[in-house]
């Protein structure tokens, strides 16, 4: 259970809407917000440095609706949500209710609202590359990742040198893991880190073939989930020491959602070993 901070009943007036009306004459809004974090570090310090400063909130929220213009309250309020999570890093959690109640209705009404929760979520990746430099390419697409605003990274394991899976004959593979929180969904982020292997400059020719970038979401939280082009956990990591060695290194008890089993307790029953060398820190 996270603490909560809570705003409710802030007031102000701008001009979001679908109708000209509302965009030229403007009205009064209602914010409603929850957030989500641990405040034991400033309960001890009892200083605001150490928890989210609800004042700052409130201008923020204020000056973000005042400064934009969206057509709908669902645009407005998940584009408020995140802009509120990443401007103010200690909240885990958001639950944001933006309310119109002069909404142009011909009928008596109390309020409309539309109300969502957003949160950080902890994702692991594995790496993979065996074309050009492919150290680079992994530090790369890290650096990148860590630059976008919807994601932080928070570990990363050391670099392992591996021989290659799946059959076809190539070069030796250099591998990772890393952690990150995200506000991506686990579509949204599958979509980001596809960018990042496009960017290494990669093309799909074979299954299992020779990449400058591969990039795979092992876990996102610990959700399960199976679409067409996602599947979480990944299909295949409990067979691959060159996903669990690294993972070991970061999240060693964590469990696999679906088998139960904690990364070691995975690792320990790998058939095939793939991994050759680990690659000593510079
Ligand atoms: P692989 O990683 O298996 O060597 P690719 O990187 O070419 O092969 O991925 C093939 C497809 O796997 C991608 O187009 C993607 O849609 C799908 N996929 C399914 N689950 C995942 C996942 N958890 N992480 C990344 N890609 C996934
Ligand atoms: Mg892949």
């Amino acid at each position: 259970m996270m603490d909560e901070i809570i705003i409710s009943g802030l007031k102000i007036f701008a001009w979001h809407g679908v109708y000209e009306e509302e965009q030229e004459k403007g009205q009064n809004f209602v914010i409603n917000a929850k957030l989500f974090l641990d405040t034991s570090a400033s309960g001890d310090s009892d200083s605001l440095d150490d928890t989210v400063d609800y004042g700052k909130v409130c201008l923020f929220i204020n000056d973000f609706m005042r400064v934009s213009r969206y057509n709908t309250l669902e645009a407005l309020v998940n584009n408020l949500a995140r802009k509120i999570m990443i401007k103010f890093p200690l909240s885990q959690s958001i639950e944001l209710e933006i309310q119109k109640p002069e909404a142009p209705i011909p009928l008596p009404f109390e309020t409309v609202s539309v109300k969502i929760k957003r949160s950080w979520h902890k994702a692991y990746i594995a790496t993979g590359s065996n074309m050009g430099d492919s150290e680079e390419f992994i530090k790369n697409a890290l650096e990148n990742l860590d630059a976008d605003e919807n994601c932080r990274v928070l570990r990363t394991s050391k670099m392992y040198h591996s021989r290659a899976y799946g059959g076809v004959e190539q070069d030796n593979f250099c591998n990772s893991v890393f952690c990150m929180e995200t506000l991506y969904s686990p579509i949204e982020l599958l979509t980001r880190l596809q960018q990042e292997e496009r960017e290494a400059g990669r093309e799909r020719l074979i299954k299992w073939g020779p990449r400058t970038l591969d990039l795979d979401i092992l876990y996102y939280d610990d959700i399960i989930m199976e679409r067409e082009h996602l599947r979480i956990p990944h299909r295949d990591m409990s067979n691959r020491d060159f996903v669990l060695l690294p993972l070991s290194e970061i999240a060693p008890y964590k469990r696999h959602p679906i088998l139960g089993l904690t990364t070691l307790e995975m690792l320990g029953r790998v058939k095939e070993t793939y991994v050759l060398t680990m690659k000593e820190e510079e």
